[in-house]
């Protein structure tokens, strides 16, 4: 087993907003590993007196705790705990109910000496290597789907498809979301490398073009889980018309994270 794991702001005068873990328990095979990206609310009232970084902390510590002490309830399961717990420290402080309540994309993995699990909801991605080599992205691309005209306005957004039947669904304060999740159960020996990427770090095969997600795992094997971040770096620099142009209304920098299990 050899784990790595590599979590960059956007900004370095700003917070990371993403969070990552692994869990490697004392004994036996198993193990888990946790990826959120924190949603950036725009200015503007969220109902919630907390920072995202307050938000995906509890929400990720959450999830690193019940995926290994609850082995037997399902990552639907314990997602839906964990937003429940996190809901449970401000529900009497903050209004939940608000659309731009802190929420997450959710990436998680949980393998065991038969069968590795895996969870996404929003668009974090999740990339499967095969004993042959092969790479399946696991991804919830209801957010893809979406034409851009309908998510040209925030208010929109939020009004009609943020946490919404025929929307996009994130980790915010209800539980019963766990439910949209898009999951499945691998048997083990058909994993031989897990890396879940938040949408920052993604930009270098989604929003760039540099290569399939067979590529990027073979950029992050071969040179690393910061090589990669660094790669989408340099190209959101080095020309920024382009990146303007890609990125539309996004940041030119997300925060960007990357774990990669080799099991
Ligand atoms: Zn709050």
């Amino acid at each position: 087993m050899r784990t790595e794991l590599v979590s960059e702001p956007g900004r370095p005068d700003r917070p990371n907003e993403d969070f990552a873990s692994v869990g490697l328990p004392a004994s036996g095979r198993g193990g888990a590993l946790v990826v959120l990206d924190g949603v950036t609310p725009p200015r503007g009232a969220t109902g919630c007196l907390h920072s995202v970084p307050w938000f995906t902390a509890r929400l990720g510590g959450a999830l690193t705790e019940l995926a290994a002490s609850l082995p037997d309830v399902s990552l639907a399961g314990v997602l839906a705990r964990a937003i429940a717990r996190t809901a449970s420290a401000h529900a009497e402080t903050c209004d939940l109910s608000h659309p731009r309540t802190p929420q997450a994309t959710v990436a998680l993995a949980r393998w065991s000496d038969s069968w590795v699990e895996y969870l996404v909801l929003c668009d974090s991605a999740l990339l499967v290597e095969g004993p042959d080599g092969g790479v399946r992205a696991l991804l919830d691309d209801r957010l893809a789907r979406l034409p851009r005209s309908a998510l040209a306005s925030e208010a929109e957004v939020d009004a009609r498809l943020r946490n919404k039947e025929g929307g996009f669904f994130t980790a915010a304060a209800d539980p019963a979301v766990a439910a949209r999740a898009v999951t499945g159960v691998l048997p083990r020996a058909a994993v031989r490398t897990l890396a879940a990427l938040t949408d920052g770090a993604t930009r270098w095969v989604e929003t760039f073009g540099e290569g399939d997600w067979a590529d990027c795992l073979s950029v992050i094997r071969e040179e690393g889980a910061r090589a990669l971040v660094e790669r989408v770096r340099h190209l959101e620099r080095s020309d920024a018309a382009r990146s303007r142009a890609f990125l539309g209304r996004s940041k030119t920098h997300d925060d960007a994270t990357v774990v990669h299990a080799e099991l």
